[in-house]
């Protein structure tokens, strides 16, 4: 079964990877952006993506300082260039499966996933079972639009990394 821990994002409440999630920390009344997550202090936790650190920036409890919340939201910004550019100098290659239908017939070869952000919560469901069965690492990561463009195609919601050299150069 799935061994890498998950923790529930503050915003959204969704339950993720750790990896795919900020930790925040507070200290004496002041939240503050654990970037090294190695605060002493309790953690709570919010996703990697634009829509969840926006939504965190309008929360008056959570006080981050304009600072903090700039640095979360340029390293987003940092991995999703990444991602967009590398999945677009793959899109021709072999080691790609995307949409629901094509990675599930090609799940025992495939290595990582990259979940859309904004994929029905019904398909995401059940693609992180999925992939917790097939104990496959995934991120959420741009949007169906986006992804979607990679294939010229109007939308993708899932695409499938099949080669296992490449899916660890994603997921360093
Ligand atoms: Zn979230």
């Amino acid at each position: 079964m799935n061994s890498t821990p998950t923790r529930t994002c503050l915003v959204c409440r969704e339950k993720k990877d750790k990896s795919e999630l900020f930790r925040i920390v507070e200290i004496d009344g002041q939240y503050m952006f654990d970037e090294n997550q190695t605060m002493q202090a309790r953690g709570t936790y919010v996703c990697k993506t634009h829509e969840c650190i926006k939504r965190l920036s309008k929360n008056k409890k959570i006080n981050l300082s304009n600072e903090d919340l700039y640095k979360m939201a340029i390293t987003v910004k940092k991995a999703q260039k990444d991602y967009l550019s590398l999945l677009e100098t793959m899109k021709r290659s072999e080691f790609l499966s995307f949409g629901i239908n094509m990675v599930t017939e090609d799940i025992k070869r495939i290595h990582f996933l990259i979940i859309a952000e904004d994929i029905s919560e019904k398909n995401d469901k059940r693609i992180m079972r999925l992939a917790r069965e097939n104990n496959i690492k995934y991120i959420h990561y741009g949007s169906k639009v986006q992804l979607g463009a990679i294939f010229d195609k109007p939308e993708v919601n899932l695409i499938g990394i099949k080669s296992k050299k490449v899916a660890r150069g994603m997921t360093e």
